[in-house]
């Protein structure tokens, strides 16, 4: 909505300017009652007859309408006769000379010119008094120095009168100011608060039509009335009212933010807790995943962990066609070793077996406890010879192991059965031959490697 353009504000505007062209009338007035006061003075001096004509005229002036500039050529001419009369200059001193007895028409002519001008010019209430006050002195006045004082009481209201004047134009104009500032304020308040719709167009919608309301009124009071001063207070009250409008939509906006806002924070809090649930399950999940494909007696990967592996060197081998090998370790008379020192005593030679196999793989290969006494191995990208040369340092490493149990040193040993991936394997038929390589190396008498 626009709050400028408003048709009150034009009146204000005229107003103010009607007024400023009657404050410069009065002014031009003052100037010329007061060089009439002073024509008078010096007439005062030495009366003449020819003054007479000019008395007449400016009383003629002062019966028709009151133009400044038709009034101000006769007191004009009225000075320079006086001059011409050869009177002195006009000094303010000289209208204290006592004039005893004035001529009388002249000064019957001047106290009418007064009258006239008196009942002419005094507009304002509250200069009715001090102007009747003053037409009663002018009847009244016994002589010219009498008539000259009226004159300058008379000068005193008309300035009086342009004073008010003025003061009017200045209310007119703060007042003009203020509610251009307020409309103002609230405008860029308004267009602030209006772009930020997205939900509080409805409070938006509701100020919106109180204020045009209310502007509405305004402009309709304005320009019903004439009275400045009542013009003044409907403008503060409506601009009261206004005010409270936006007061009531920024609460209304204040409570939907604040409510927005709460809503936001535990959406914040919500998803803050969310994240933290979904990082925790992750980790659990991730945690779960490793421990499912972990053998945790001895902190190797177990056989879900092998199938998946092989499983993806598989797909690659079939794409690559790189080498690709398993071998199958079995450690030898194990079930002895239990009988023999008891099951946990076979645990820990489990446990020292399998991390001594994760120390010695290279680290291209993978190395898992596929059950049991028995551990598997994938070797990737490594051909069958020196896949070979590897099951042999490993089951070295694993005969070469000391165990104590039951203060004996226990002397340990693993079969191993190797088989290579060929055209048409799959991850269980080469298993199989590695397994029966490692039966063949189990038949061969154990501690050693057979390649399938
Ligand atoms: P071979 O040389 O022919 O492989 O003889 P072996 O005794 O090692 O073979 P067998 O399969 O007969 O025995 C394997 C034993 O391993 C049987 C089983 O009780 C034992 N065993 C399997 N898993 C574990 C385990 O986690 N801990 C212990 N202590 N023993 C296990
Ligand atoms: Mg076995
Ligand atoms: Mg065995």
């Amino acid at each position: 909505m626009r709050l400028d353009d408003q048709p009150w504000e034009g009146k204000y505007h005229e107003a103010v300017e009607r007024l400023s062209r009657e404050e410069a009338q009065w002014r031009d007035a003052e100037t010329l009652l007061r060089q009439l006061v002073g024509c008078l003075t010096r007439a005062m001096q030495g009366a003449h007859d020819q003054l007479d004509s000019h008395i007449e005229r400016l009383n003629e002036a002062l019966a028709g309408p009151l133009a400044a500039a038709e009034l101000g050529g006769v007191v004009r001419s009225l000075s320079e006769t006086i001059d011409n009369l050869g009177a002195r200059p006009y000094t303010p001193d000289q209208r204290s000379i006592a004039i005893t007895r004035p001529r009388t028409e002249h000064g019957s002519s001047v106290q009418s010119s007064l009258s006239r001008l008196v009942d002419r010019i005094i507009v304002l209430p509250k200069l009715a008094d001090r102007a009747n006050d003053l037409r009663h002195d002018v009847a009244n006045a016994g002589d010219l120095v009498a008539l000259a004082a009226c004159g300058d009481r008379l000068a005193d209201l008309i300035n009086e009168q342009r004073m008010g004047l003025q003061r009017e134009i200045d209310a007119l104009q703060a007042v003009l100011r203020h509610v251009t500032g307020r409309l103002d304020e609230m405008t860029q308040y308004m267009a602030r608060e209006l772009t930020d719709q997205a939900t509080g167009e409805t409070n938006g919608q509701v100020l919106d039509a109180s204020v045009a309301h209310e502007i509405r009124v305004l402009g309709e009071a304005a320009l019903e009335l004439d009275d400045v001063h009542e013009l003044r207070e409907r403008v503060n009250a409506s601009l009261e009212t206004i005010t409270a409008c936006f007061r009531e939509f920024r609460d209304r906006e204040g409570a939907r933010l604040t409510a927005y806002r709460e809503r936001a924070e535990a959406m914040r809090l919500r998803i803050e807790q969310l994240e933290t649930e979904r990082h925790t399950l992750q980790r659990s999940l991730e945690r779960e995943h490793e421990l499912s494909q972990t053998d945790t007696m001895i902190g190797m990967p177990n056989r879900l962990a092998y199938e998946k592996r092989v499983d993806l060197a598989y797909q690659s081998w079939l794409v690559s066609q790189r080498p690709l090998g398993i071998a199958a370790i079995d450690i030898d008379h194990f079930k002895s070793i239990n009988d023999t020192y008891g099951h946990t005593a076979g645990d820990a030679v489990l446990r020292v077996i399998g991390q001594a196999l994760l120390k010695h793989v290279r680290p291209v290969d993978f190395v898992a406890r596929y059950g049991g006494e028995e551990f598997i191995v994938i070797f990737d990208g490594t051909e069958p010879a020196e896949a070979l040369q590897v099951c042999e340092r490993l089951r070295g490493k694993i005969q070469h192991l000391n165990f104590h149990a039951a203060r004996q040193l226990l002397r340990v040993t693993a079969s191993i059965g190797l088989a290579h991936f060929q055209p048409g394997d799959t991850p269980a038929s080469v298993f199989e031959r590695a397994d029966l390589a490692l039966y063949t190396a189990k038949n061969g008498g154990r501690n050693r490697c057979i390649m399938g």
